[in-house]
């Protein structure tokens, strides 16, 4: 099966994909892995990437095709994967109908309420990093480590306006992808306001339903 994961940031996308890997034994690919593995060894591409990233600058599509191309001619993905960060426009969509075409897109759906609720509570620690969460993982003490005591905090990104900015980002860039699947008969919505439990068994019987 070929999956490509669609949905905003604080979606569970990254929770999805790794149950969804465990469970049907597929690879989980995501782009910033595979950028942060370029990079780390030092692989034409990864140079490349190196460059661009330094300046600021949007990886082009070429760059990220070329990426996604070489993972997926790899031995393990060869009977599937699922997709994670690609495609993000419609030429790296056309590209990857391409290379191995797509059988399901899913687009895990959750209202901008929530997605602000999920990640304006993060708390993360000033001094060992560990991550709470005000509703769904609180610390036993408000404002204090439970590990080393250390200062939680907001990061500047979590902050509901920085939120705001990148959901709003995320809707423009993707809008045309969702239509362009959507047409093709590839897209699949998925509720994703629930626990990683309830949205996982909702994908488990939507893939029942297709037989
Ligand atoms: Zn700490």
């Amino acid at each position: 099966m070929r999956i490509v994961l669609l949905g905003p940031p604080g979606a569970g996308k990254g929770t999805f994909a790794e149950q969804a890997s465990k469970t049907l034994g597929l690879p989980h690919i995501s782009t910033g892995d595979l950028f942060r593995a370029a990079i780390k060894n030092e692989t034409d591409l990864g140079k490349k990437v190196k460059d661009i990233l330094a300046q600021g600058l949007l990886v082009p599509d070429d760059l990220t095709i070329g990426l996604v191309r070489q993972r997926l001619a790899e031995p393990d993905a060869q009977a599937g994967w699922i997709l994670d960060g690609f495609p993000r426009t419609i030429p790296q969509a056309e590209a990857l109908q391409e290379i191995s075409p797509v059988e399901m897109v899913i687009n895990l759906e959750v209202d901008d309420a929530l997605i602000l609720q999920r990640l304006t509570g993060r708390r993360i620690c000033r001094n060992c990093g560990r991550i709470y969460h005000i509703v769904s993982m609180p610390p036993k003490k408000d404002g204090v480590c439970d590990v080393c005591g250390g200062e939680l905090y907001t990061r500047p990104d979590d902050q509901e306006s920085a939120i705001k900015t990148r959901l709003a980002a995320y809707r423009e860039q993707t809008e045309p992808l969702v239509a362009w699947y959507d047409e093709k008969k590839l897209l699949v919505p998925l509720r994703g306001s629930g626990t990683p439990e309830s949205v996982y068994s909702a994908f488990e019987k939507i893939l029942q339903n297709r037989g």
